[in-house]
């Protein structure tokens, strides 16, 4: 998600301005002279494009040197942001801190859009015509507060943007897309015998649904459920299913087509390298994961034993997979998969408010910060949920990260926000 920074001297408005963007007048902290801001992330859309509003606020309580406050005020934006919106107050017209300001902005390559905020009526705006003097371009004449001129200046912004993306429209409706994976004989198309009683009757009952003609609907704890590729999980009597290799594409292309998958293991049996293959199918494609041990009904006190250790030893990085323990031929715990893909999906699609992951991210930073290295400690600035389907979050930071403080972020994350079932994706991005 795009990044826009709001730069200027206090008392401009830009937390008014911040407000008309993302819309709404939730508490964004007042523009007070000499009040220390933290930089504030908001989430805002404009013509059906996503974006972040980053409030730079952030000046020193008694800064001294007025103008290097302005300027490190300014860096920080420029580093992060993809445009940055420059605030002077129309009414005042330019000061020699504006000034300083603008001779920072303009050595950064950033785009930068300068915002005459103030202008109420007419008369400002004629005023602030005077400000093409600073040398950024058309001065676009606004009242925050009003909203006169806001909609010309997000169209600016818009124009400014990187490819800002569109907003993902709504996943299509019908059925949720589950494939049902394993190797040989762990117990898939026993497992799709146990829902097949109602298998296609439904097809047509679902409005706009497209079944190709190799997947099946299936009700599963009440709900229909669109399982892809259930063709290569029936037996055809006396013929082998083809070389490994084609059932491997097979099962990637099905894993692909999903929103979720169910990797079915053989509880009975170690776990294989051939297992580890498609739950890494499923985490590199990004989704969501269920683990069912089928054939528990062949789970002595000995080989849960054994399960317990190889489950530590292999799922180990896998530890938030959904795990089920079931056996197609008992009917045991089978009652448990659908709510299990329910929770998976629902992890999968989860957004987090950007003020809830930067307010928990800053105390999380602030209990733990970034180990010192070679004297200075990397910083996150903040953080964006870049998408869903997995979540995928983007820290902005002053340097990269130690990966091993990266992965301890993922981890609060979760245990933060959950996600229990789906993999997450963390990307860092450093300042320039
Ligand atoms: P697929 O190749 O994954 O589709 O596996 P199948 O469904 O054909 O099952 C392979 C073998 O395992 C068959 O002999 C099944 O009867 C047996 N099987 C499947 N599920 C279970 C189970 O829960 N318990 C036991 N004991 N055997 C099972």
């Amino acid at each position: 998600v795009p990044v826009v920074a709001v730069v200027g001297r206090p008392n401009v408005g830009k937390s008014t301005l911040v407000n008309r963007i993302i819309g709404r007048r939730q508490a964004v902290v007042e523009d007070v002279p000499g009040v220390t801001r933290d930089r504030v992330p908001y989430d805002a859309q404009w013509a059906g494009r996503q974006f972040t509003v980053v409030d730079t606020g952030g000046w020193e309580p008694d800064a001294k040197d007025r103008a290097a406050a302005i300027a490190a005020q300014a860096e920080t934006a420029v580093a992060t942001a993809d445009v940055v919106l420059f605030v002077v107050d129309a009414v005042v017209g330019s000061t020699d801190v504006d000034e300083a300001a603008v001779r920072m902005l303009r050595r950064s390559a950033k785009p930068v859009i300068l915002v005459a905020n103030k202008a109420d009526n007419a008369a400002v705006e004629v005023e602030a015509t005077s400000l093409w003097s600073l040398g950024l371009g058309e001065p676009f004449a606004v009242s925050a507060l009003h909203g006169r001129g806001s909609g010309e200046l997000l169209d600016a912004i818009m124009e400014a943007l990187p490819e800002a993306p569109k907003i993902v429209e709504d996943r299509p409706r019908g059925p949720r897309r589950v494939a049902l994976v394993g190797r040989p004989n762990v117990g898939k198309s026993s497992l799709l015998n146990r829902f097949s009683g109602e298998e296609r009757a439904v097809v047509d009952s679902v409005a706009g649904t497209t079944v190709d003609p190799v997947d099946s609907l299936v009700r599963i704890g009440g709900e229909t459920w669109h399982l892809v590729d259930t063709a290569g999980l029936r037996k055809r009597v006396g013929k082998a299913s083809g070389t490994e290799y084609y059932a491997s594409l097979r099962t990637a292309a099905a894993i692909e087509a999903a929103e979720v998958a169910v990797v079915l293991l053989d509880a009975s049996e170690p776990i294989s390298e051939q297992d580890q293959r498609i739950l890494s199918m499923v985490t590199e494609t990004g989704r969501a994961l269920v683990i069912a041990f089928n054939k528990w009904d062949l789970v002595d006190g000995d080989r849960r034993y054994y399960l317990d250790k190889e489950i530590e030893r292999e799922l180990r990085r896998i530890p938030w997979a959904i795990r089920l323990n079931l056996s197609a031929m008992t009917g045991r715990a089978v009652d448990k998969l659908a709510p299990a893909l329910r929770k998976a999906l629902a992890s999968w699609e989860t957004r987090v408010p950007t003020a809830q992951l930067n307010s928990w991210l800053t105390a999380l930073v602030q209990a733990t910060p970034h180990p010192v290295r070679g004297g200075r400690a990397p910083k996150i600035l903040f953080a964006t949920q870049a998408g869903t389907c997995p979540p995928r979050f983007v820290l902005f930071t002053t340097a990269p990260l130690d990966a091993g403080y990266q992965r301890f972020v993922e981890r609060k994350l979760r245990e933060e926000f959950g996600f229990e079932g789906s993999p997450v994706e963390i990307s860092v991005r450093p300042r320039k």
